[in-house]
């Protein structure tokens, strides 16, 4: 078998018109989405990404308002931030860039938030939505991956799911949108006894790590969907992710390269989320 390439570039560019779509329809009745963007210090990559969303909801009919902080910035300053933008009621959706230079908190940051304008879906009111199967914003790339897998029209319901990786960010709240989903899930992480055995049961598989090429091609069943959410640079500068990918590709059914795949939903999510706050809150 041949895997079906999952083309993440042309799901997310779908998506992004959908948002254009429903954030124009709210202007034409006086309301204009708008996301708040706060970049503390001066990460390349943060730059870089913040760069991207910026073009993406401009694109997308979403107003960006950019908040550049100093990495000298306090905890104290921040929150101020946030709470203006708590309370300014042009603002729909605030962002904070992540990671925060070293000495911000960044769990006070989140929870500062109005679980109202969390459009990042990681305040724990958010999580406690997503934990109780209730609507509620989703974290960006956990929505984008279900975005993916019914793009495929995969079946998901009854299938047995693996999420390797449980970060707050992107491996815990996956699996709990797959079990939400009726799928019977298992979440492995760095102390799975037998992480192979595990991925060989699967029907989906998410590879949430930060390790190239960890989940090796054989260890993937035939017919399974593979997810691969991992973005690791080589030293060469190439970008791999968590799955061996030719390898697996001759067992899956679909899966996602990486780049081209999941990356691109992130943003497109993100916007996504900030035009149903707008809808919710006006
Ligand atoms: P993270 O917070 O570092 O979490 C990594 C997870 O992988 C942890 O749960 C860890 O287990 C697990 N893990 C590490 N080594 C393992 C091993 N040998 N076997 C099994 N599990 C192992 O990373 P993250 O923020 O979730 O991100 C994961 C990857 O996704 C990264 O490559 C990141 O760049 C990428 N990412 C992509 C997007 C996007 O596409 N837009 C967005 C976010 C993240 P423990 O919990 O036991 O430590």
């Amino acid at each position: 078998m041949t895997a079906l390439s999952i083309d993440g570039k042309a799901v997310a560019a779908k998506l992004r018109g959908e948002v254009a779509a429903s954030a124009l329809t709210l202007r034409e009745r006086g309301v204009a989405p708008t996301l708040a963007v706060v970049l503390v210090g001066d990460d390349p990559a943060s730059a870089v990404y913040v760069r991207g969303k910026t073009k993406a909801a401009r694109e997308s009919n979403v107003d960006v308002r950019d908040h550049k902080l100093p990495a000298t910035t306090s905890q104290a300053e921040l929150m101020a931030l946030v709470d203006t933008l708590n309370r300014d009621p042009i603002v729909d959706g605030i962002l904070v860039q992540l990671p925060l230079p070293k000495g911000l908190d960044e769990q006070a940051v989140i929870r500062s938030i109005d679980p109202a304008k969390d459009v990042d879906g990681l305040h724990p009111i958010s999580l406690g939505y997503l934990a109780g199967g209730k609507p509620g914003f989703v974290p960006c790339t956990p929505k984008g991956c279900m975005r993916l897998l019914k793009e495929i029209d995969a079946q998901v319901a009854g299938a047995r799911a693996v999420v390797v990786g449980r970060s707050v960010l992107v491996g815990k709240p996956i699996a709990l949108l797959l079990a939400n989903a009726n799928a019977t899930v298992t979440m492995c992480h760095s102390k799975t006894r037998d992480l192979a055995a595990e991925v060989k049961r699967a029907d989906i598989v998410v590879a949430a790590i930060g390790r190239p090429e960890l989940i090796r091609g054989e260890w993937i069943a035939d017919g399974a969907i593979v997810l691969d959410v991992g973005i690791n640079r080589t030293p060469e500068g190439k970008l791999l992710g968590d799955v061996e990918f030719a390898a697996a590709a001759q067992r899956a059914k679909a899966i996602t390269p990486v780049p081209g795949g999941v990356g691109p939903m992130t943003i497109a999510c993100l916007l996504e989320n900030t035009v149903e706050a707008a809808a919710r809150r006006r």
